[in-house]
């Protein structure tokens, strides 16, 4: 653009339970400014929201953009919403803010033009726009953290079906008799692999008593355990923790092969912290998907970490904004 002071930009809205990310960002992806808050939390007022209305003002004054400039807010929601309606439906660790209609709030506040999504969607979009997925049409994504998320792309665009259930790729079944998932169901995904699962499966192993750094780092009970100290304590060469990352691997891999055969994916997308652990992780992932689905024959090489790592959520949300000017 010639007048780089006068380039339209969206801000890109990243909302979590106990922080939430503002930036201003570019029509090419770029985050031109970011800024992180804590969110407030009061009674059954939308407190969090009017948080969010009042940071979108300050990060436009920081960055110096114009009411003019500013072609809307996209807001990411870590739980499900209604996009059309603009109705976060539930927002755990949030629940003041359970049916309330966000874009009528936001858009009040600011005088800006407002939109949802699901946090998970928008890392899925960001990703499919501007990351790992920029140069293909069709993409999977896994967000891997407390729980995991994700989102499928076909034809380039993030879909999530009538009922917004597309791409809950958390609740594919990948051990009948598994642990608990927080569905109610068992052996889900998140059961297995989320924090809790895979702290669950490094403590069996450490309770048979086999030798780990786990062991002290973890604390007496096991307490201090997390994902992060598992993946890099398999980065180590641990023995426990590459076990855990190995059937996390395997599940994983599992459910990427109902995903290869349900939408013929051009590439596989892995996010959030535990992608980060690199091939401790990503090599039990390709072996099961190289073992088990025959079929495809799928390009293992294909499945790929996130590039866009915490700012996706961002990213993604003005990428909202960014798609409805389409
Ligand atoms: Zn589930």
């Amino acid at each position: 653009m010639a007048d780089g002071s006068r380039q339209t930009v969206a801000v890109g809205v990243d909302l979590g339970g106990t922080t939430f990310n503002v930036g201003v960002v570019a029509p090419d992806g770029t985050l031109v400014a970011e800024q992180s808050y804590d969110t407030p939390h009061s009674g059954n007022e939308p407190a969090a929201l009017l948080a969010v209305a009042s940071a979108v003002g300050g990060i436009m004054e920081q960055a110096a953009i114009k009411p003019e400039q500013l072609l809307g807010i996209g807001a990411g929601i870590p739980g499900p919403v209604d996009p059309e309606a603009g109705i976060i439906k539930q927002a755990p660790n949030m629940h003041e803010l359970d049916g309330m209609n966000a874009v009528e709030i936001l858009s009040a506040e600011t005088g800006a033009k407002v939109h949802i999504a699901n946090d998970a969607f928008c890392a899925t979009l960001a990703e499919l726009r501007y990351g790992a997925g920029r140069d293909v049409e069709n993409m999977v994504m896994f967000t891997l953290g407390t729980g995991v998320g994700g989102g499928i792309a076909l034809d380039n665009q993030v879909r999530r079906g009538p009922r917004q259930i597309m791409g809950e790729v958390g609740h594919i079944v990948v051990e009948p008799n598994g642990r608990r998932c927080g569905c109610g169901n068992h052996g889900c995904l998140e059961a297995m692999v989320g924090r809790d699962g895979m702290v669950d499966q490094a403590v069996r192993l450490l309770e048979q008593g086999i030798p780990s750094v786990l062991a002290e780092r973890g604390g007496a009970r096991h307490e201090k355990l997390t994902p992060k100290m598992i993946s890099e304590a398999a980065q180590e060469g641990d023995e426990v923790a590459l076990r855990v990352m190995n059937t996390s691997g395997h599940y994983l891999g599992v459910a990427l092969c109902s995903c290869i055969v349900l939408t013929d994916p051009d590439l596989i997308v892995l996010g959030g912290g535990i992608a980060a652990a690199g091939d401790v992780l990503f090599e039990p992932i390709r072996r099961t998907v190289r073992h088990r689905s025959i079929i495809s024959g799928y390009d293992t090489s294909r499945i790929v970490p996130a590039e866009l790592g915490n700012a996706a959520g961002m990213i993604g949300a003005a990428a909202l904004v960014f798609d409805a000017q389409k």
